[in-house]
């Protein structure tokens, strides 16, 4: 994908420079839509983005591509609502097709505390701004006829709630958007540059050390997925992460078409299906803490248990591949954003299991506060301050999250 890419658009690759204002290390979703905003919305092009490997060899990359807004506390929800909509209009903004389709998504519920909590988290998303209603069993299945009420006998369907809005784009093509779009701007992105250590003067970060030599920069960000322990550990920033692995697996295509997004989190599974006809499927993170991107035939046995008990046809389909990624996972399950603390070091991490759907609101709110020095609304309940001032904002609203 990304030779292909590089070689259809006329872009232009440069050498570094020797200095940048702004700095990223990471070219990830958030890395490169931070780097797009601050060209597109505040006219600030001496910036580069510096990536160990590849434009979205990370988890922008590896992700099973659901965008909502469905969360549990009224800052996720807001926040996701507004990047929900940005995904709408981003194929008009940049001019790319990102393959953005909405298809809704049934959140079904098996118990009478799970239908208590769909409740509320309807009651909760349209006081938000987020279209979710709950629905009967019936109107479950009409919305996904291939769904079995009874989940295998085992798991019997009490209702759901169902987020309208929620939908998915194609991951290496937005990811490629945010690169071209920078690019065309005058971002320099260099590839294979992988960043070794930060630069100080006392205690301000003034650029990095990369494997081709030293880059100055005004400001550095950390939008480096799940190494961010790593890289925050050379400003003497210490995070509230962990990194646990996340897999996924799809299988060949399904001829029928299947129309929604299904997720449980009582199983804590979900599924969609790909442009391409195939079952996309995943589950929660792996309990170990670990930087590994093995895959394990465990994750495939349960998850394949647990998503044949609601769509039986799935027994027929033969698994294609599976794959993993690495998550930070911060210790309230949001995103840290903005200030570290140390001079001229922010970060964007915290996006574990559920950041793809964050890229553009994630890229705008951290650009408007590096062209600005001022933390825009929608930023400020994620600033990693809130640990300190003992504000989490606890919320599991990820599927792939206990
Ligand atoms: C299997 C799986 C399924 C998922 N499904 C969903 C989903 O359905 N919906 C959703 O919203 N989210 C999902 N996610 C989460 C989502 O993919 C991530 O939260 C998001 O992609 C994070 O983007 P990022 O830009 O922060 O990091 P990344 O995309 O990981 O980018 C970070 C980049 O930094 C680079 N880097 C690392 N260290 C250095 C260094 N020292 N120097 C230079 N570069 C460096 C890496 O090579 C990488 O390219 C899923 C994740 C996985 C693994």
């Amino acid at each position: 994908m990304n030779e292909f890419v590089e070689t259809i658009l006329a872009l232009q690759w440069h050498p570094p420079k020797p200095s940048y204002d702004v700095v990223i290390i990471g070219a990830g979703g958030h890395g490169l839509a931070t780097a797009y905003y601050l060209a597109t919305r505040h006219g600030i092009t001496n910036v580069a983005v510096l990536e160990a490997s590849y434009i979205g060899s990370g988890n922008s990359g590896r992700n099973t591509t659901i965008i909502r807004a469905n969360y549990g506390i009224p800052e996720s929800i807001r926040f996701y609502q507004h990047s929900l909509e940005l995904y709408r209009s981003l194929e008009d903004e940049t001019g790319c097709w990102i393959m953005h389709s909405t298809k809704g998504l049934l959140w079904l519920a098996h118990t009478e505390s799970a239908m208590r909590a769909e409740r509320a988290r309807c009651l909760l998303n349209v006081a938000c701004g987020a279209e979710t209603v709950m629905v009967t069993p019936e109107e479950a299945r009409t919305i996904c006829p291939q769904l079995d009420l009874s989940g295998g006998g085992r798991y019997p369907v009490l209702g759901a709630s169902y987020h309208v809005g929620a939908a998915t784009a194609r991951h290496d093509r937005v990811v490629w958007a945010y690169a071209q779009g920078a690019m065309r701007k005058g971002v320099d992105v260099l590839q294979h540059t992988p960043v070794t250590g930060l630069l100080r003067d006392g205690e301000r970060v003034t650029g990095v050390q990369t494997a081709n030599g030293p880059i100055s920069a005004g400001l550095v960000l950390s939008a480096v997925g799940g190494n961010v322990s790593t890289i925050a550990a050379m400003a003497d920033v210490r995070l509230p992460i962990r990194t646990h692995p996340l897999q996924a697996f799809v299988t060949n295509a399904y001829a029928q078409g299947f129309g929604p997004i299904i997720s449980d989190t009582e199983l804590f599974c979900y599924v969609s299906q790909t442009a391409r006809g195939q079952m996309l499927m995943g589950a929660e993170f792996d309990p170990q803490p670990s930087y590994s991107l093995g895959s394990s035939f465990n994750f495939l046995q349960s998850c394949s248990a647990k998503v044949t008990h609601l769509l039986p046809f799935l027994r027929d389909l033969r698994i294609l591949r599976q794959w993993t990624g690495i998550c930070d996972i911060s210790t309230d399950f949001s995103p840290i954003m903005g200030e570290t603390g140390v001079p001229g070091f922010l970060v964007t991490t915290g996006w574990g299991t559920w950041g793809f759907k964050a890229i553009p609101a994630g890229g705008e709110q951290m650009a408007e506060l590096i062209a600005t020095g001022r933390t825009p609304v929608l930023l400020e309940p994620f600033q990693l301050d809130r640990f300190a001032r003992d504000l989490p904002m606890a919320d599991q609203g990820s599927t792939g999250t206990r």
